[in-house]
């Protein structure tokens, strides 16, 4: 048998510039990725057209670049040449053919209830849970929300770092959306066709991300996929003094940080020192990621 090599990616959305948390996130993809012999993908979110603009995708490619964070897939060099990078935008007939497939086996429904409705029965602080209200309403798929049958029952899965968790989509989400009124397809349900498409194996993200995972299991075995990847959550970038970094903070765009002349080095530094994978700040090279992880 032909060994399969394992395949993660980075998937940066197309809605803003690259900033210190998406570093967070390469120094694990490509430090990981090197260091169990892994394949880096990129992939370009920008399912979500009203953010979307065309300029984040050229400075997103331009600050790889610059940082040295060359993808194996996904077409980066390609692109400077006059080819496309792998981008959610070009993938909308897969897109189609996976509602195709959920709607033909009944798992599909169009809603029209407003979000402030559903988000109204949440408990502060917590997710709002949608309570199926449109399930049996035989509302026509164009023109509304789409959203995904869930029956009962937990999604099990050994996160790398963070062991075994369970969890309900059901009951944390209730039958989520796939695709807005607008058209435009939702996060998990474009991120789980794609990752069934690239033929991702390993998902490297941040911890945010955590409930998002059971979900995207449920569907794309929905889908058809036989084997669920193999997920690793990583911690977020904080402040140098712990606390959450401010949405100024955040702002600041690697762009930001080339203007006022830092080195790829000591960008790539700076992300590994606020995330807590570095003990004090100094330059980082793409080749020493790895040793971070040993
Ligand atoms: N596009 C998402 C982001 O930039 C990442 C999606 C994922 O890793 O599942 O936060």
């Amino acid at each position: 048998m032909v060994p399969v090599k394992s395949r993660t990616r980075f998937a940066p959305s197309v809605t803003g510039h690259l900033h210190l948390g998406h570093l967070m996130n390469a120094i694990h993809v490509w430090g990981l990725a090197r260091t169990w012999g892994a394949e880096v993908a990129l992939r370009l979110e920008d399912h979500d057209r009203r953010r979307f603009r065309p300029e984040y995708e050229s400075s997103i490619l331009d600050d790889l670049d610059w940082l040295g964070l060359a993808p194996d897939l996904g077409r980066t060099f390609e692109f400077r040449t006059g080819s496309t990078p792998w981008r959610q935008s070009s993938a909308t007939a897969r897109y189609d053919r996976a509602l195709v497939h959920l709607a033909e086996r009944g798992l599909v429904y169009a809603c029209d209830c407003s979000r402030a409705a559903v988000g109204t029965e949440a408990a502060p602080g917590e997710e709002p849970r949608y309570a199926g209200t449109c399930r049996d309403r035989g509302l026509p798929f164009d023109g509304h929300r789409l959203r995904v049958r869930l029956d009962p029952g937990s999604e099990t899965f050994d996160d790398l770092r963070l062991g075994r968790q369970e969890q309900r989509p059901d009951q944390q989400c209730g039958d989520f959306a796939i695709r807005d009124a607008n058209g435009d397809w939702t996060y998990q349900f474009a991120v789980t066709v794609d990752d069934m498409s690239q033929e991702i194996s390993l998902v490297i993200r941040g911890e945010d991300l955590l409930a998002s995972t059971g979900r995207q299991i449920r569907l794309a075995r929905l889908l058809g996929r036989d084997r669920a990847p193999a997920y690793y959550h990583h911690p977020l970038v904080v402040g140098a003094d712990g606390r959450k970094l401010s949405k100024r903070e955040f702002a600041k765009g690697i762009g930001d940080l080339r203007a006022e002349g830092r080195s790829p080095g000591s960008v790539l530094g700076e992300a590994a020192y606020l995330g807590g994978l570095i003990a004090q700040p100094r330059p980082l090279a793409v080749e020493e990621t790895p040793g971070l992880f040993r």
